[in-house]
């Protein structure tokens, strides 16, 4: 099967458990991760190169200037963006790459690559997911509100997605994403070579 590189998005609420969905698309089945750069300070556990490349206002607008980034927003008061080598180099070797991001990021990735996959993973409930954000006990009760008033902005442009997952239970989400990516490869548009070559080889029987 000749398939080419794909670009896959992957948004949702914060809060909503997408960053151990992804965490889990990466070990169980072997995909490539962007990371992101972010002025935003680490959490506990996370790590610089690994999680995110933490930097400073000044480098992160250093490297919007230089044309680094693909894509950049900024986000409950700091900037994220993706840096454009890495992404670039995995898609010319023909790998699946996946983005972490939000919605404004995902229109922009969109536009540039209209082939790229957009899920976005949503919570069973708003309910639901206010009680995640204040039981992870890394932020602050001003910055959930942010975060939470933020979700219900983002809830309005799922429908610019081409696939909703609920991650009500975490190994039925991770499960369902992967397939939802297996499938995406599987379209026609995506095996026009493949099917040429098949074509190319009836003609000499
Ligand atoms: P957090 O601070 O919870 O790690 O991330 C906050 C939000 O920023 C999440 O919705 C996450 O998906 C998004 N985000 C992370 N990296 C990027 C990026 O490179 N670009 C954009 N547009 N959003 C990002």
């Amino acid at each position: 099967m000749i398939n080419k590189g794909s670009l896959i998005v992957i948004s949702g609420f914060s809060g909503v458990g997408k960053g151990t969905v992804v965490k889990r698309l990466v070990s169980d089945y072997g995909y490539d991760l962007s990371i992101s750069a972010t002025t935003r300070a680490p959490r506990e556990g996370e790590l610089h190169g690994r999680e995110y490349f933490f930097m400073s206002r000044g480098e992160f607008e250093n490297l919007i200037d230089y044309g680094g980034f693909i894509e950049w927003t900024q986000y409950v008061e700091n900037y994220y963006g993706t840096p454009k080598k890495y992404v670039e180099e995995s898609l010319q070797q023909g790998k699946n790459i996946i983005l972490e991001i939000e919605v404004m990021g995902a229109m922009r990735i969109k536009e540039q690559y209209p082939d790229a996959l957009l899920i976005f993973i949503a919570a069973p409930s708003i309910k639901s997911l206010q009680e995640r954000l204040s039981g992870r006990g890394t932020e602050n009760e001003a910055t959930i509100m942010k975060r939470l008033k933020k979700a219900t902005e983002e809830a309005y442009d799922m429908d610019k997605y081409d696939y909703i997952v609920v991650n009500d239970d975490l190994d039925v989400c991770v499960s369902t994403v992967n397939s939802v990516i297996e499938s995406y490869a599987c379209r026609r548009d995506n095996n026009l070579q493949f099917i040429q070559n098949i074509k190319d080889e009836l003609k000499d029987i």
